[in-house]
C-alpha cells in the first residue's frame, strides 16, 4: 500500500493524492473553484494529514 496525502475540507469534501505536490495543485484548485479562496502550500502542509497505509 502507498502512502497518502488527505486534506479534508471544512465543506465536506476529501482530497486524497499520492504525493505532497499534487495535493497542493488539487487542494487549491478546489478551494478557487469552490470556495474563491487562494491558499498557499504552507496553508495546505498544515492542513493535511499523512496516511502511512
Ligand atoms: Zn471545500
Amino acid at each position: 500500500m502507498a502512502t497518502t496525502y488527505t486534506v479534508n475540507c471544512a465543506c465536506g469534501v476529501a482530497i486524497t493524492e499520492l504525493t505532497v505536490d499534487e495535493l497542493v495543485v488539487s487542494t487549491q484548485a478546489h478551494a478557487a473553484e469552490t470556495h474563491e479562496l487562494a491558499l498557499t502550500e504552507s496553508d495546505i502542509r498544515d492542513m493535511m494529514s499523512i496516511d502511512a497505509a
